[in-house]
């Protein structure tokens, strides 16, 4: 873990407006009229928490990167889109995302605790927005998940869920785990990271629920986000016995170097959090900065491969544009020998080349 103190100011509240940001030191007057332009299409908050992580004199700081808006942020790239992973095309109901057989998303807030400026639903979060769902459209979002009986995982995202006050989550997990064929509640959070002081004991218990196991899934991109009380109460939850996966985006400037991205998945596993998904940038309006190429995504996680344990080792994953779901894209280790040698040779069972985490190549059978 990083031991240096990066705290020079530590705000006493959440920074939402850029004169805040200019008075807390973290961006120059001088950008102050074009970031007034980006706040006033896409929300902004740094919590005291992330705010403390940020050196202000250094340029690239992969923590600003995430959360202090930029300029950059005004200029639309081909194929970017307002729902790069196609959310409203499967939402059957108001809240509710079914974009695969076994599981929905059930998006309770558009608010979040901090607003990521690479954030793939960003047209859709931040004050201002559709607020927490009305009690009808939350009735009718449990009346669909009762009514199909497929669905075995509820995923509570967001905006993000933990903004919700202990005593409502108690009542929503109720609600959820009260279905029969609802067996997983999951919840994707980045408050343990970003204000982990929400994070009450009284929380934790609102978590836990009789009917089905609740897990929940940290969203963090750089290991310098994993303070002493981020690690702290992420303890607290697992050993209240709620199960923790990560997420994370690979953002260039943030965690695309391999000495980032590995003391950032080493982070996770020494915090009992279990790797999950590296996400590559979703094509949201204006984040074209942020973004890495798919090859630099690969060559990423080959050098994963070859320096920590499985244990370390997230999935590489692709929101297909459209709402066509995720899928890994690689690197790929394994391709099929067919040289004509072989054929003319005769064998009828199918000879691989698999390649070893030092990037040499090995035959799967041997020969011989
Ligand atoms: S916490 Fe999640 S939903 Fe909220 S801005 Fe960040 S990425 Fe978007």
């Amino acid at each position: 873990m990083n031991k240096i103190n990066l705290a020079k100011t530590r705000p006493d509240r959440t920074l939402r407006q850029p004169m805040e940001l200019v008075e807390a030191g973290l961006v120059s007057e001088t950008t102050l009229a074009d970031l007034e332009k980006v706040a006033a299409r896409y929300a902004v908050a740094v919590t005291p928490d992330l705010a403390a992580l940020i050196d202000a004199d250094e340029a690239d700081d992969p923590i600003a990167r995430q959360f202090i808006p930029s300029a950059e942020e005004l200029v639309m790239q081909p194929g970017e889109n307002a729902d790069p992973i196609g959310d409203h095309s499967h939402s059957p109901v108001s809240g509710i995302v079914h974009r695969y057989p076994d599981r929905v998303l059930f998006k309770l807030v558009h608010i979040c605790a901090v607003y990521c400026r690479f954030c793939f639903r960003r047209e859709m979060v931040g004050p201002g927005r559709a607020t927490a769902l009305s009690p009808e459209a939350y009735s009718s979002a449990l009346d669909y998940i009762r009514s199909h009986p497929e669905i075995w995982e509820v995923v509570l995202t967001g905006g993000d869920p933990l903004m919700l006050s202990p005593r409502r989550l108690k009542e929503i997990m109720s609600d959820l785990a009260a279905i029969d064929h609802v067996k997983i509640i999951r919840l994707h959070t980045r408050v343990p990271v970003a204000e982990p002081s929400r994070i009450s004991a009284e929380m934790i218990a609102a978590l836990k629920v009789k009917g089905a196991t609740t897990w929940i899934a940290l969203h963090a991109n750089h290991a310098r986000e994993l303070t002493e009380k981020a690690r702290e109460v992420c303890a607290s939850i697992i050993d209240a016995g709620i199960p923790m996966v990560s997420q994370s985006v690979l953002l260039r400037g943030v965690n695309d170097d391999i000495t980032d991205l590995e003391a950032l998945m080493r982070a996770f596993v020494e915090c009992r959090i279990k790797p999950y998904y590296l996400h590559h940038g979703d094509l949201a309006p204006g984040t074209a900065h942020l973004r890495t190429t798919l090859a630099q995504g690969q060559a990423l996680m080959r050098a994963l491969q070859g320096r920590v344990s499985g244990l370390c080792q997230p999935d590489y994953v692709l929101d297909i544009p459209g709402g066509h779901g995720k899928a890994p894209v690689g690197p790929n280790y394994l391709s099929e020998d067919n040289s004509l040698s072989r054929q003319r040779e005769g064998h009828m069972e199918s000879r691989y080349r698999v390649v070893d985490y030092c990037g040499d190549i090995h035959l799967y059978p041997p020969e011989g």
